[in-house]
């Protein structure tokens, strides 16, 4: 018998050792911490089950680690969780559950550690060790988790259809763990995540995409995209990203297939970035491809306007998903958008006015995009690759020029809407709308400079070629009395 002892030979789990001698309660560490702890990557979120009430037992252990302890108790499902140092320990009743077909509510009555060890849902997660005076440190693995740890293998403890029929979810949890931890899934759980999947239809949409998420913030989130894909589950409650598999051929001539690509650049983009909407940005940057796909005798396939159609898809996808429909998805939208206007810069002859329009476009995201630009580089031809990456490069010197230049990013143009009301005597109107944009279009293009100096008369000639006449000339550049922007 393998004694973990040693390991556990500290707080807090010394502490709950003695509050369950002192109960004569049997008491046990279970779930991600045990096998975290055996990856060597102990935690500091623990989950311990308790042979009798969890919250009384919390009750015990939070009074003798005192004023420092935080309790909760959640009456309802009979557990409790004390934060106490930088541990987050919870409590349950061991449980015995049971599942109708029609919903993921369970029956749930008292029942042994090992029944509670056959609810788990996979054997690696199931792994427990005791915690009395007659089992500290002896691990309980019914279900031969850690021989799955060394095959590194995601496996149900009870016959996987079972498993995944009673709560679907676990089904994105196995493609989850085994993208986390770069484990495999065992054949006959793969299988019946194909035949159950499904059965996902009945998880909320909140939860399914909380596990989407943790497999898109992974090393390597291609992984677990390909399984969920592989067994059907993506198409399922993403079916845009599944449209975009497969290659036609017109003429002997194909296009990319663009799901691999997109998941080369979403491995691509987490090399460099751990930020989510950025990978978020990565996965939807040619959602409309299929949309926009057309064949042409003498260019080939073309895929015009995708980036606009895609950024115009992002909301209804973000809804759909139950992604948030803040700024967050308006990054997503406008990165999506831009992803194709640098290699437009790329070229030899580009104005200063393209360079000022995209650094005005894009603000303080530019940076993002052009790191999304390079990971969008995918071509397996090393010398092509390392031409487009020396491209994007002088795109970001002529970047930096012109910034620092003209400092467009977050920029406001030197005209204000209140001193072309005051000026003209106008009310909030369209007409204040559109003076103010062909001022700041002649800047962008270069046409006048971004000073109040210059921007001042031209607002004057535009105003008098809409016919309107000047009421207020307090605003004149040199008045004692202007308004001076910071441009
Ligand atoms: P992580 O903290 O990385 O999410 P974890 O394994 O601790 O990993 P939790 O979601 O905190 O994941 O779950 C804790 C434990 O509860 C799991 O290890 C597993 O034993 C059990 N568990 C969680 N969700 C389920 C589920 N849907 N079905 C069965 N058991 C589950």
């Amino acid at each position: 018998m393998t004694d973990y002892s040693k390991i556990i030979q500290k707080e807090p789990f010394i502490s709950v050792a003695k509050t369950a001698n002192k109960l004569n309660i049997k008491v046990f560490v279970i779930g991600g911490f045990v096998r975290d702890l055996l990856l060597n990557r102990p935690g500091n979120d623990v989950d311990f089950v308790v042979l009798d009430s969890g919250i009384d037992f919390a009750r015990h252990l939070a009074s003798i680690f005192g004023k420092g302890a935080k309790v909760r108790y959640f009456k309802n499902f009979g557990t409790a969780m004390i934060r106490y140092k930088n541990w987050e320990l919870e409590f349950v009743g061991a449980r015995k559950e049971s599942y109708r077909t029609d919903s993921r509510k369970p029956i749930v009555e008292n029942g042994s550690i090992e029944d509670d060890q056959r609810r788990r849902d996979f054997t690696i997660n199931a792994l427990s060790i005791g915690l009395n005076k007659t089992d500290f440190g002896k691990l309980y693995d019914p279900f031969n988790g850690l021989d799955d740890m060394d095959k590194k293998l995601i496996r149900t403890p009870l016959d996987p259809d079972l498993t995944f029929s009673d709560d679907p979810l676990r089904m994105m949890r196995a493609v989850r763990f085994a993208t986390q931890l770069d484990f495999n899934i065992e054949e006959k759980t793969l299988e019946a995540i194909s035949r159950n999947k499904n059965r996902i239809s009945i998880v909320s949409q909140e939860r399914i995409i909380d596990e989407l998420n943790k497999i898109i913030l992974t090393e390597k989130p291609s992984t677990g995209f390909k399984l969920l894909e592989y067994t059907g589950l993506l198409g399922e409650f993403f079916p845009a990203f599944v449209q975009l598999k497969g290659v036609e051929k017109i003429n002997g001539k194909g296009h990319k297939d663009n799901f691999y690509h997109t998941l080369e650049v979403l491995d691509n983009i987490s090399k460099t970035s751990d930020d989510l909407w950025l990978r978020w940005a990565a996965i939807l940057h040619d959602i409309a491809k299929p949309i926009t796909k057309r064949y042409d005798p003498k260019s080939g396939w073309t895929f015009h306007g995708h980036e606009f159609i895609g950024a115009r898809m992002v909301p209804g996808l973000f809804k759909k998903l139950k992604l948030p429909m803040n700024e967050k998805m308006r990054y997503v939208q406008k990165l999506v958008r831009l992803h194709l206007r640098p290699i437009v810069l790329a070229q030899d002859i580009v104005t200063d006015s393209a360079i000022r329009r995209l650094l005005y476009d894009a603000g303080d995201d530019i940076d993002d995009l052009m790191k999304l630009c390079d990971a969008d580089i995918t071509s397996k031809n090393e010398a092509k690759v390392r031409r487009y990456l020396k491209n994007f490069q002088l795109v970001r010197r002529k970047l930096k020029e012109v910034e620092e230049k003209d400092r467009i990013r977050n920029w406001q143009p030197p005209v204000t809407g209140e001193i072309i009301m005051e000026t003209f005597g106008l009310k909030p109107s369209k007409t204040v709308g559109e003076i103010k944009t062909t001022i700041r279009e002649a800047i962008l293009d270069g046409k006048i400079h971004n000073s109040y100096e210059e921007a001042y008369p031209f607002m004057i000639q535009v105003g008098k070629e809409m016919g309107l006449t000047i009421v207020d000339n307090r605003h004149m550049p040199g008045t004692t009395k202007n308004t001076t922007p910071s441009d």
